[in-house]
């Protein structure tokens, strides 16, 4: 790796010791790092994360994939071929040291949302990091009355992070109690023959996500919307939300749904 261990990094950004890493194919990988200490963050907000290469931070926006109570700070990537980036972050190990710049940010967070009875989360690839944060958040579990995980990918393997994260809520010892009965994940493949095909849209329009969500359509009174991945995943998401009359939130004002890219094209 040709990152660099720098004992002084430039200002404005913290180094972050890796703990655990974990490929689940040539594509795709999570990592956890110690958390710095007094970093706060909401779940759903991302930060810049990156290393230092030949001097100079090389960095970029990352969902905190963690809960806001961990004591660990845990990451979903991509391996872009080629890409500036993850070529070299997916070869990090045990003890190397990546860089952040602790100023998280981000609309996919519970303060842009109104309160309502049911909470979708609809994700594509990498776009289920934000969530893995928000549904082994509590507080989602105190507003919400249920929370459904929507995860949609080429293929099964690229599934395997979301079922890791829907386990890890429903089994964990804190949180199993808050969680059970009220988490939803539906793990979707547009490419692969799996239990759940085609792409999340057609559910929605031709009425099989309602059979799968309490036979209840999608309403903007009774429900809440976040969404995350690609550009034209998200275009086809919010035109479909807003012709159901769900209005975008923001930070400063809340709403029905809200919407974040899960990387620049
Ligand atoms: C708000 C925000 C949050 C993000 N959160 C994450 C995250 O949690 N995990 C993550 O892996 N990436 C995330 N990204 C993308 C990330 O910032 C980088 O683009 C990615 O790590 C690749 O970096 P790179 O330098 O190797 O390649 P880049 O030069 O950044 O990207 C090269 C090309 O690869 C494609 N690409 C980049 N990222 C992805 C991706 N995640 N999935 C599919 N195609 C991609 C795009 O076509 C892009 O033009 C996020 C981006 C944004 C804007």
């Amino acid at each position: 790796m040709d990152a660099q261990v720098v004992a002084e990094l430039p200002k404005g950004l913290v180094g972050i010791t890796v703990q655990e890493i974990k490929h689940f194919n040539n594509e795709l990988f999570s990592f956890k790092t110690k958390r710095p200490p007094n970093f706060r963050f909401r779940a759903g907000e991302f930060a810049m994360i990156g290393l230092m290469v030949d001097r100079k931070p090389l960095l970029r926006a990352y969902s905190i994939a963690s809960p806001t109570w961990s004591d660990t700070l845990e990451f979903y990537s991509i391996k872009v071929p080629g890409g500036p980036l993850t070529s070299r972050l997916q070869h990090i190990a045990e003890g190397d040291q990546i860089v952040m710049r602790p100023k998280p940010v981000g609309t996919l967070v519970l303060d842009a949302l109104l309160p309502a009875e049911r909470l979708f989360m609809f994700s594509t690839g990498t776009g289920v990091a934000p969530f893995a944060s928000l549904i082994r958040e509590p507080e989602v579990y105190d507003i919400f009355e249920k929370v459904l995980l929507i995860h949609t990918t080429r293929n099964t393997v690229e599934l395997s992070y979301g079922f890791e994260i829907f386990d890890d809520a429903t089994q964990n010892e804190l949180l199993s109690e808050l969680v059970d009965g009220k988490l939803v994940h539906l793990a979707c493949t547009t490419r692969e023959q799996s239990p759940s095909m085609g792409r999340i849209n057609t559910w929605i329009e031709d009425g099989k996500l309602t059979k799968f969500a309490d036979d209840r359509p999608l309403n903007p009174v009774t429900d809440r919307v976040m969404i995350c991945g690609s550009v034209e995943f998200l275009k086809t998401m919010k035109s479909l939300c807003e012709e159901l009359g769900f209005e975008e939130g923001s930070n400063s004002s809340p709403g029905q749904y809200v919407i974040e890219r899960a990387f620049a094209e």
